[in-house]
């Protein structure tokens, strides 16, 4: 039994374990989920996954903080290289970077190696959707691909840059920032050291020359091509809600790749115990 967890101290929470639910019901593997939602350390200790979802990160952030969830969250997604997976406020909190709003800045998690523009499309009302052929989706034998994606941005970040790889180690550019990321402390097993090395991947971009967005939903603020999805190791990020459709697809992606890092766990485990 896998428990995934999903971070509920703010946001769309409940979405993402409904979604998650039917997501694990349409996957053809006997490995069996439970979905919990976290709000204490002891919580999240018993989880093999976690998804932060979508909502106010500052907000987030200061519960977590209040909560004492910070520094475990950290380690859960830095140290000991858990499957995480962020979805708009939490690809916030998992960039390692992140500018100011006018409400200011917040306690990152960490975990991306990228700077994040927090709101890069303006505001509520300036939010939009647009139907997307996200590229994993395609490659992913776990779910249909015939269908694009309808990805709903609100007042959604964008990664504005991918930094330098820095292994673990504090980036010159996080420390320029305003918001803090602790230094990472050791890898604990051989798939955390695996992970260290990952860089950053690329999953999705949006163009404003896509032909599905339609005149009303082009922004003064959005760039030629935006990267909307990124991946590093057990990290996982997105600009969009997921956790606001009907359609399971990134959640059954997901929980594929979380089975993957299981078994390479696992893997790297039994090659520890034969040593
Ligand atoms: N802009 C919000 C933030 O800074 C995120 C918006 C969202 O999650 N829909 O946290």
């Amino acid at each position: 039994n896998i428990t995934i967890g999903v971070l509920a101290l703010q946001g769309a929470f409940s979405e993402h374990i409904q979604l998650l639910r039917l997501a694990s019901a349409s996957l053809s593997t006997s490995s069996k989920f439970s979905f919990v939602e976290v709000r204490t350390p002891a919580e999240l200790s018993k989880c093999a996954g976690l998804v932060i979802p979508g909502g106010e990160s500052t907000a987030m952030s200061l519960v977590a903080a209040r909560s004492g969830l910070l520094e475990p969250l950290r380690d859960f997604v830095k140290v000991h290289r858990r499957p995480t997976w962020g979805t708009c406020a939490g690809l916030i909190l998992l960039a390692e970077s992140a500018n100011r709003t006018k409400k200011g800045g917040q306690e990152l998690i960490g975990g991306l190696d990228v700077r994040v523009n927090r709101n890069h499309f303006g505001r509520q009302q300036e939010s939009f959707q647009a139907q997307l052929n996200l590229p994993f989706l395609e490659d992913s034998k776990a779910t249909s691909k015939d269908a694009p994606y309808r990805c709903v941005f609100i007042r959604a970040p964008v990664v504005e840059k991918v930094l330098p790889h820095k292994k673990g180690e504090q980036s010159e550019e996080a420390g320029r920032d305003e918001t803090v990321v602790a230094p990472s402390k050791k890898p604990v097993d051989g798939l955390a050291e695996a992970e260290l090395e990952a860089e950053v991947e690329v999953m999705a971009t949006l163009s404003l020359r896509n032909p599905n967005l339609q005149k009303n939903q082009e922004h003064e603020h959005a760039g030629a091509e935006d990267i909307i999805a990124v991946r590093q190791g057990n990290v996982f990020g997105c600009s969009f809600h997921p956790e606001l459709t009907e359609d399971p697809r990134i959640h059954a992606w997901w929980l594929g790749e979380v089975l993957k890092a299981v078994e390479r766990r696992q893997d790297f485990e039994l090659a520890d115990r034969t040593k």
